[in-house]
């Protein structure tokens, strides 16, 4: 399994309006009603609630927001970004 980058909690910041529908263990108050959110300590919970072995959960922890040469991102460039693509596979 492996969890490809993404905006991280360093620049996913969510206002109190939408706080309810994130899972407060992976998020902390950054300031004036605003939280930051760790979406991929979020997905690894999930992912391990549902059964996968955490060991077996690889994560690429690159910031998609901050490395704006390296990555697309709609919450940096809005309807300007550009698309990232995943592959996804299955073996024994
Ligand atoms: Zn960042």
């Amino acid at each position: 399994m492996l969890i490809g980058p993404s905006i991280q909690s360093c620049c996913f910041e969510i206002k109190d309006d939408v706080l309810e529908h994130f899972d407060s263990n992976h998020y902390n108050p950054s300031s004036n009603d605003k939280y930051k959110v760790d979406l991929q300590g979020w997905a690894i919970d999930q992912l391990v609630c549902s059964g996968l072995d955490r060991e077996k959960i690889n994560v690429i922890n690159k910031c998609t927001y901050c490395l704006d040469t390296l990555y697309h991102s709609y919450r940096r460039n809005g309807t300007n970004a550009g698309r990232m693509y995943a592959l996804a596979g299955w073996s024994n």
